[in-house]
């Protein structure tokens, strides 16, 4: 299965917040949406960084209240790593497990056009693995 079936099938809007915006507005927006990264875009809606639920308690654990204060740029990550919609779910697992991260935005022509979540991967490797079982099943009972 490549990215692009799973944009088709979950859509692709893509959160995204300001880097100027604070700690406190970051986890309010990924509360309201129920998600687990936002996008950072600069002026003009350029791809600045990404700032996960992560970077949020990290902040927390280390400053405590004053943590949710800061500007979501002292915290965000500014090199993001990027997939296209070409790429295949195994090579989007490969690149979440070897860095450690759970997001993944989709670029296409230089600008972000989904964003790919571990869950999305978890739940596309299930749809599989039950296409998988049923075509097994039947292949076995027509034989
Ligand atoms: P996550 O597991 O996605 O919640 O993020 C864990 C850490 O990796 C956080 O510090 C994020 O800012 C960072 N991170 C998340 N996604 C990416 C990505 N696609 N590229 C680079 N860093 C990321």
């Amino acid at each position: 299965m490549l990215v692009a079936h799973i944009l088709n099938e979950k859509g692709r809007d893509v959160v995204s917040i300001r880097p100027e915006a604070t700690l406190q507005d970051a986890a309010a927006v990924l509360t309201r949406h129920r998600i687990g990264a936002l996008i950072v875009r600069g002026e003009a809606g350029a791809l600045m960084g990404i700032i996960s639920e992560r970077d949020i308690v990290r902040a927390i654990a280390e400053l405590g209240q004053a943590g949710l204060a800061l500007p979501v740029s002292t915290r965000m990550t500014a090199n993001v790593a990027v997939c296209d919609e070409s790429g295949t779910i195994a090579e989007i697992m490969e690149t979440m497990t070897r860095f450690r991260f759970r997001h993944l935005p989709v670029v296409r022509d230089g600008k972000v056009c989904g964003i790919i979540s571990i869950g999305d991967v978890v739940k596309s490797r299930i749809y599989e693995t039950i296409r998988e079982a049923e075509a097994l099943k039947e292949y076995i009972a027509t034989a």
